[in-house]
């Protein structure tokens, strides 16, 4: 059966003049999908009663079942793990900011980028998500928002998976999402995070949209950011620095790098200096994470001094800095983790 949730209006036209629909429907049908939460031909009570006895025939519409739910204790993180028609399992998190509602979105079951500090890499991956599935994750929030009365107001993409990986289906969703008749979101509302993908970034630059770009640059040498990153010994540190610099001057949006801090790996004064040498110049920001052990790694987060005198280091070095505000980590929502649980108790081995 043909999926139609996660289609565009062009592309439901097309479907509906396949089947000597007017075209005026497919607008109709779109707005009932991703604005008023139908599930079925048969809610669409402005469609013909035989055009909606037709429709389930040729078309289906495929969301996403939540299977899971956890509540951070500061009620500011919830976590959901969600389930697509084949079985596999995606997280998406919903955190709760002081400018709005945030969702953290998965672009793909799995990860293959094999980072020696990620969850979500263990199992390898699984198959990259479709756009509806993408969409399915942010409507799945937003609709339960829209109960009471809020909306998501911001979307990062830096759940599971290497969203360049999936680019073309990325690109759709992220359109989608920014149509008037689905979310309506401002592209300034959305971050793309990705692990160094150069020429992805380059595309990115092409779209010539103003969506924010974050990269996971974790080291500051190209010796330690291949051990951390496997992907560095494709797309070395220099590189990486080059497609971010371009893409902040191409679109005048400032970048974030990402860095995760791992004490006695990558938190040394050495670091913070050649981290800021790299970055100098540049319309960029550092956002520094201090680590989420994953208990299949063993990695430890630094002191809280001494992540801020790394702060304050990139600080002296005139390098805009700011610590990642820790949220979740009592439900385990550092990447992939909750996934890994939940196929691991369904394997019968946790
Ligand atoms: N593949 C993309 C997006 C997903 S990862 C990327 O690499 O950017 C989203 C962010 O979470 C990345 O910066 C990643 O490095 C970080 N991350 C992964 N595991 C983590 C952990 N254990 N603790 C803190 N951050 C982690």
């Amino acid at each position: 059966m043909d999926n139609i949730f996660g289609l565009s209006v062009p592309e439901l036209e097309a479907r509906c003049g396949a089947l000597h629909i007017p075209a005026y429907r497919a607008g109709q049908i779109a707005e009932w999908m991703y604005r008023r939460s139908a599930d079925s031909f048969e809610a669409m009570t402005n469609l013909p009663k035989k055009l909606r006895a037709l429709l389930p025939s040729v078309f289906s519409i495929s969301r996403a079942e939540c299977v899971e739910r956890w509540d951070s204790a500061d009620g500011c993180t919830s976590k959901f793990l969600l389930r697509f028609v084949d079985g596999v399992t995606v997280e998406t998190v919903l955190m709760r900011q002081p400018y709005g509602n945030s969702v953290c979105v998965s672009t793909q079951a799995g990860c293959a980028m094999g980072c020696a500090f990620c969850a979500s890499t263990l199992h390898g991956v699984t198959r990259n998500l479709t756009t509806g599935e993408m969409l399915a994750e942010v409507l799945f929030i937003d609709e339960m928002l829209r109960d009471g009365g809020q909306k998501v107001d911001t979307m990062v993409l830096m759940g599971s998976g290497e969203p360049m990986m999936n680019y073309d289906n990325v690109l759709a969703f992220l359109r989608l999402v920014h149509a008037k008749y689905c979310l309506n979101m401002g592209y300034r509302n959305i971050t793309i995070s990705t692990s160094g993908i150069v020429p992805g970034i380059g595309r990115l630059e092409r779209e010539g949209l103003p969506i924010t770009l974050s990269i996971s640059l974790h080291a500051a040498s190209d010796a330690l950011r291949s051990e951390l990153m496997p992907i560095n010994r494709k797309y070395p540190l220099r590189e990486v620095v080059a497609a971010g610099k371009a893409y902040g001057e191409h679109t005048k949006r400032r970048v974030t790098y990402e860095y995760i801090l791992i004490r006695g790996v990558n938190d040394s004064k050495k670091d913070a200096e050649a981290l800021s040498s790299l970055l100098r110049g540049q319309l960029a920001s550092v956002n520094l994470i201090p680590i989420n052990p994953v208990r299949e790694r063993n990695w430890e987060r630094p002191s809280k001094e001494r992540v801020n005198r790394f702060l304050a280091m990139l600080e002296e070095y005139h390098i805009t800095a700011t610590v990642r505000r820790e949220m979740g980590s009592d439900i385990q929502a550092a990447c992939g983790q909750l996934r890994n649980q939940h196929i691991a108790e369904s394997a019968g081995f946790d």
